[in-house]
């Protein structure tokens, strides 16, 4: 009998977790696992914001692949998912290469939704992958540069839209990364404007009130200029349209409007409900048995009817079912129903400050950005135990401001 294949598609947090769960479950030679990714590095997803900023340096954030695959039982494959043949059971990459699958986990992840709003695909910088928040630090580098020639004010006006979770990291990551640029470039932080776009009526909207009262207190203390029940209808290289009839003049739109699946998911003849996979209780593409997706690719509903909602904690939760999951597939032996544990939420504002909800316990402050340092760090523990989190704590490298 032929050795089973097991593909993993997309190497994030749901994906990175699975390889390490079927490394510990599997005997040595009991199944070939690949692990496809489009680059040989893992990004720290939910740090993306500091690299938009340039608030740290590009080793905390990215991590490669290879490294983190400790036992040979997991083989990493650099390639672009183009589409999958699920009945001839064969994964297609960009590249033409075609790789067999008996056992298939989709773990593509997120991507950004802009609703349709003219000129924002186009012109607003998205906080989606390494390289499109690489792409945002860059460009504010080049218009600190071109201010010194031509002080044309639009190019040091900071736009970020939407006031949810990634807005607000962004917005906190700005806020400490301003005074670094503009003593590198030697313009008074005056000349600077950060502005943050909100539709809903708050910050933080579905939040508890104390923590929008504390997020909007701490950046108007900041400097931030807050435009909450405002909505974005346009963007253009230079200015953004406000739905209040003002006109803005900003270089910079940082889209973080929302998200929803990877848009590759909608090519593959799949379940797809709000951009997302629907999945079964154990985490398989309903109608199928062999094909399993988790994280923000997957749509899974809790048993009141709503979906889980698209976050690092719900992906690792699920890798760590997935991976025994498929191993009990190929096993022929019984399969684990997913139960979702929320153990809390935590948006960093910057270094110093933060704002959420641990195991119940409403925190804020510098308290609340300590214990969001603490989960980054249970995080890297999971994927690399106890050396990845020493080796990251003091990893080399200079911010990037
Ligand atoms: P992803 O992390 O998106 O990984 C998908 C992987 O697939 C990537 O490596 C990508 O390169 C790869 N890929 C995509 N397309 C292809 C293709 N065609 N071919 C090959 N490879 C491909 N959640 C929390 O719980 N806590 C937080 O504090 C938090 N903070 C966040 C902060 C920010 C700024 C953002 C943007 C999100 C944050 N989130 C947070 C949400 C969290 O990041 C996501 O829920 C999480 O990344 C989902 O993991 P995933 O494995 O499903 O997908
Ligand atoms: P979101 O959907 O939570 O927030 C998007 C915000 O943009 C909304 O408040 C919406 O009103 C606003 N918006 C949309 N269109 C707009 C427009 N045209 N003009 C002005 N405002 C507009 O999206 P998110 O913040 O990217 O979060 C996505 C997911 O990632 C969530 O599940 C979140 O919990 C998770 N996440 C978690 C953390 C954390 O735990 N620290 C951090 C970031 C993201």
């Amino acid at each position: 009998m032929q050795t089973p294949k097991i593909v993993i598609l997309g190497a994030g947090y749901g994906g990175l977790i699975t390889s390490r769960q079927l490394e510990k479950t599997l005997k040595n030679g009991e199944a070939e696992v690949t692990l496809i990714n489009k680059h040989d590095y893992h990004y720290i997803s939910t740090q993306l914001h500091k690299t938009g900023a340039g608030t740290a340096p590009d080793e905390k954030i990215t991590l490669h692949i290879p490294d983190l695959l400790k036992t040979g039982k997991v083989q990493f494959k650099r390639g672009t998912v183009q589409n999958v043949n699920f009945t001839a059971k064969k994964v297609q990459l960009e590249s033409g290469e075609v790789i067999d699958y008996d056992y298939l986990m989709i773990g593509l992840g997120f991507d950004v939704s802009t609703f349709g709003i003219p000129g924002v695909e186009e012109n607003a910088f998205k906080i989606k992958s390494f390289r499109s928040t690489k792409a945002i630090h860059n460009h504010m580098l080049r218009q600190f540069a071109a201010f010194k020639e031509d002080q044309d004010p639009s190019r040091l006006t900071f736009a970020v839209a939407g006031a949810g979770f990634t807005g607000i990291e962004m917005i906190g990551e700005l806020i400490e990364a301003m005074p670094k640029l503009c003593r590198k470039y030697d313009i008074p932080v005056s000349e600077t404007r950060i502005i943050n776009i909100e539709a809903y009526e708050t910050v933080l909207p579905g939040f508890d009130q104390k923590a929008i009262d504390f997020t909007a207190g701490y950046l108007r203390k900041n400097g931030v200029e807050l435009m909450t029940s405002t909505k974005i209808l346009e963007c253009s290289p230079t200015s953004i349209t406000l739905d209040n009839g003002e006109e803005l003049p900003s270089r910079t739109l940082i889209w973080s409007g929302g998200v929803r699946g990877n848009t590759l998911l909608e090519e593959l003849a799949l379940p797809i409900s709000k951009g997302r996979i629907v999945i079964d209780k154990f985490l398989r593409v309903k109608g199928m048995d062999n094909v399993f997706c988790i994280g923000d690719a997957a749509l899974f509903l809790k048993n009141d009817g709503t979906p889980l909602p698209p976050t690092a904690q719900v992906a690792i939760q699920q890798a760590e079912v997935c991976g025994p999951n498929l191993v009990a597939t190929l096993r022929g032996q019984q399969l684990k129903a997913f139960e979702y544990h929320h153990k809390g939420t935590v948006a960093s504002i910057g270094n110093k400050a933060a704002v959420g909800k641990v195991f119940g316990l409403k925190i804020s402050g510098l308290f609340a950005a300590l214990m969001k340092q603490v989960i980054e760090a249970r995080y890297l523990f999971v994927l690399g135990g106890p050396g990845l989190v020493i080796k990251q704590l003091f990893r080399a490298g200079k911010p990037q401001s």
